[in-house]
């Protein structure tokens, strides 16, 4: 009997065609071989998360009762981008982020602007640039400020933002926030790679651009909600209460720990479970104007940052824009530099006092 997270990616051996596995210890289990559905032998989960919940769950059934299922070693394996992401949206979910860049961008102003504490802020992003963990990131180019006038050339403030990603598996308009695991089938590590210097100049009035749209990071693992039980948590108290559209009674915050290394130094371990808004009222609020999330649709936490300064989610964060260099390799850094390789992991509570391993995603810098 099989007790572990049981994540989903899609994975290739030799020069075959990629389909759909599940991690199992040091294992990927070929799951069109082990159940003999053809649902899994597509290059996506697309079309198994379109089948719902109720199916959701009787494959985990399944799978936890193969005795001896066809397994290749994961060293052996290729993983591909496990999902064809629909929509990405973005959102700014953790006071202490907002509240940090609310500081840095704007010191002589209250951290946090009227609207945050009544909706959860988010962008739409850009689908087609969500690259799966290991993918090489090449340094962006785009208009910088000088004190002479904007010029254009590669980026020289480059940062991570360590967030949690869902990735939405049935659709819907208007979905209320206790209708999450119907919708929702599960979640991902994600790195939003972020030009500071392009995002600053370009940013205003209408929010992040290019700073943000050349790539973005998920591990090539996606773990179930049914993975994540024991990881499940009542959100901080909201005060004001929300409107009652984003009011649910199912606890979805969610005790999940991250780790960020900077060339393999271990850097911050922000936590995931003060965030302020809920997954689900992320997926409430952004379905609530009546357009429908799709299979398929990714939307990402925002930066996850707790208060201590080794919990920062960002580099921009964790020195304080520069300020406060941390040392890297016996230097003193702010941002990436070619070359540099950052992995951002994380790790739940599971069941009976284990953990489960989410996974990771890493991604290295090369030159513009
Ligand atoms: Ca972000």
């Amino acid at each position: 009997m099989i007790t572990e997270a049981l994540p989903y990616g899609v994975f290739s051996v030799g020069g075959a065609a990629p389909r759909v596995g599940v991690r199992v210890r040091d294992g990927v289990v070929d799951l069109a071989a082990a159940l003999g559905d053809e649902v899994f032998a597509r290059p996506t989960l697309n079309a198994f998360l379109a089948q719902g919940p109720r199916r959701w769950a009787e494959i985990r059934s399944r799978i936890t009762e193969l005795d001896t299922p066809p397994t290749y070693p994961l060293t052996d394996v290729a993983l591909h981008l496990p999902v064809e992401v629909a929509d990405y949206v973005d959102f700014y979910a953790s006071e202490e982020h907002a509240s940090n860049l609310g500081r840095l961008f704007r010191p002589n102003s209250a951290p946090l602007l009227p609207n945050w504490r009544h909706l959860p802020v988010g962008y739409h992003g850009r689908a087609g640039t969500v690259v799966v963990s290991g993918t090489e990131v090449v340094r962006p180019c785009g208009q910088l400020a000088t004190s002479e006038g904007p010029v254009f050339g590669p980026s020289r403030r480059l940062d991570i933002e360590a967030e949690l990603g869902f990735v939405v598996g049935v659709g819907g308009a208007r979905i209320p926030p206790d209708a999450f695991a119907e919708h929702v089938f599960g979640v991902v590590v994600v790195n939003d790679w972020s030009a500071r210097d392009i995002q600053s100049w370009e940013y205003v009035p209408l929010g992040p651009f290019l700073g943000k749209s050349f790539a973005t990071s998920i591990s090539p693992w996606v773990t179930p909600l049914a993975a994540l039980d024991a990881a499940r948590i009542a959100a901080p108290t909201r005060d004001p209460e929300p409107l009652p559209y984003l009011r649910g009674a199912e606890p979805w915050g969610l005790d999940i720990d991250f780790t960020v290394s900077w060339n393999g130094q271990l850097v911050s371990r922000p936590p995931y479970a003060g965030m302020y808004w809920t997954p689900a009222q992320m997926l409430a609020h952004l379905t609530a104007n009546g357009a429908a999330a799709r299979t398929g649709d990714l939307f990402a936490s925002g930066t996850v940052s707790g208060p201590a300064r080794d919990q920062r989610g960002s580099f921009l964060e964790l020195t304080w824009n520069g300020a406060e260099p941390v040392e890297i390799g016996g230097e003193p850094r702010s941002f990436l530099a070619d070359g540099d390789e950052v992995t951002i992991a994380a790790t739940a509570p599971g069941p009976d006092g284990t953990r489960i391993d989410l996974g990771e995603v890493r991604g290295r810098i090369l030159p513009a």
